[in-house]
């Protein structure tokens, strides 16, 4: 049995996998393949409007919300924010946790003033700074944060409270992954490598409210008001991607929902920081309050034996686990897709791994 921990494009459930196999030469009957339909018709817009029903069940989304498949990947969406949300305002907050919004922070200079409200970079980003001492700029479009920051594995344990100030969320590596109030947001976004589906995609969930606000030099593309306006068809979706969303959102239904699937998260994931914990041989450096549920770091103590390490794991078909570039180490990512069964792989081999080199 062979486990992925990559961080994505990341394991897919093999439902859906065999699903999309069993259906990919004749869809449902048509003789053709879903892949050469013309995005507007009929079957295909079926497919799109069950695939929206779905995720709106799924996450309970309010009906002054948009929905929307868009292309480009949620970097997109690091210029998406402020070319939408700045509003005439010149100033958006930001907190400052990791890469990712490292990333973010970086393009939406290109755009207005950054408030930095909060930044856990004296802390190697370990830590996200505690509410109380948040700096939030009192003339801010909107606040900015990433739930998940997938590289470091820290996670954001509630939603930031903002007052009336329109909340902005990159939930990228953990949308879906439990049930989420998005009434309290102006917009989410979640490029689907991670916990959705093949990359490229990336869905968007917006409150009306904040639809055409965009200036008159945004790229049409880049407009949210235009993809709302002809239901996520303002030109051609990535309708393989959208597809494949559209049966892991099914899978998750049939799964029994956001509920359950935050169980098994939580499980997955108290598995490994409990191995870590107990152990002098690994050690995760995040602090308790913010250890994500999807992404696991985790050193050796004695950083010559990485190799061994992974070596090791490969041999055990536990693939991927070596950690980004940026921040060296292991991660181990478990998104929705990855079953309680790897985890159990993954903690037993860590555990004859430390007995091995005793
Ligand atoms: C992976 C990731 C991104 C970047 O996604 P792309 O699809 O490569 O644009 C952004 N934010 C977070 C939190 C991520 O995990």
């Amino acid at each position: 049995m062979i486990y992925n921990f990559g961080a994505g494009p990341a394991m897919l459930p093999v439902e859906v996998m065999q699903r999309a196999q069993q259906e990919f030469l004749d869809w449902h009957g048509r003789g053709m393949s879903l892949m050469e339909m013309s995005h507007r018709s009929r079957d295909f817009v079926a497919v799109a409007e069950k695939s929206e029903a779905d995720l709106r069940q799924l996450l309970d989304i309010p009906e002054d919300y948009a929905v929307l498949f868009l292309q480009g990947g949620a970097t997109s969406q690091f210029a998406m924010t402020p070319l939408n949300l700045l509003r005439g305002h010149e100033c958006a907050d930001y907190l400052h946790t990791g890469y990712w919004s490292g990333k973010a922070i970086r393009e939406a200079r290109r755009y207005c003033r950054v408030n930095i409200a909060a930044s856990g970079e004296s802390d190697n980003f370990m830590s996200i700074p505690a509410s109380a001492d948040w700096i939030l700029d009192p003339d801010a479009a909107y606040v900015y944060y990433t739930a998940n920051e997938t590289i470091s594995g820290v996670e954001f344990a509630s939603i930031p409270d903002t007052g009336e100030v329109p909340l902005v969320a990159d939930m990228t590596s953990n949308l879906l992954a439990r049930p989420l109030d998005v009434s309290r947001f102006g917009l989410i976004f979640a490029g689907a490598q991670k916990n959705i589906g093949p990359s490229g995609l990336v869905v968007a969930i917006i409150h009306k409210d904040l639809l055409g606000h965009a200036g008159e030099q945004t790229p049409g593309l880049y407009n949210y008001q235009n993809h709302a306006d002809n239901g996520s068809m303002y030109n051609t979706p990535a309708t393989y991607s959208w597809y494949i969303a559209g049966l892991v959102f099914e899978w998750l239904l049939e799964m029994g929902g956001l509920t359950i699937m935050a169980r098994r998260n939580r499980e997955k994931a108290a598995l490994l920081y409990q191995l870590i914990d107990t152990s002098d041989f690994y050690s995760n450096p995040v602090h308790p309050d913010c250890r994500s549920d999807m992404n696991i770091t985790f050193r050796l103590l004695d950083e010559t034996r990485e190799d061994a390490f992974l070596k090791g794991a490969e041999d055990n078909g536990l693939l991927a686990l070596k950690g980004h570039r940026s921040v060296g180490g292991m991660r181990a990512s478990i998104y929705n897709a990855m079953p309680v069964e790897g985890v159990h792989a993954l903690v037993d081999y860590m555990a004859e791994f430390e007995r091995s080199q005793a």
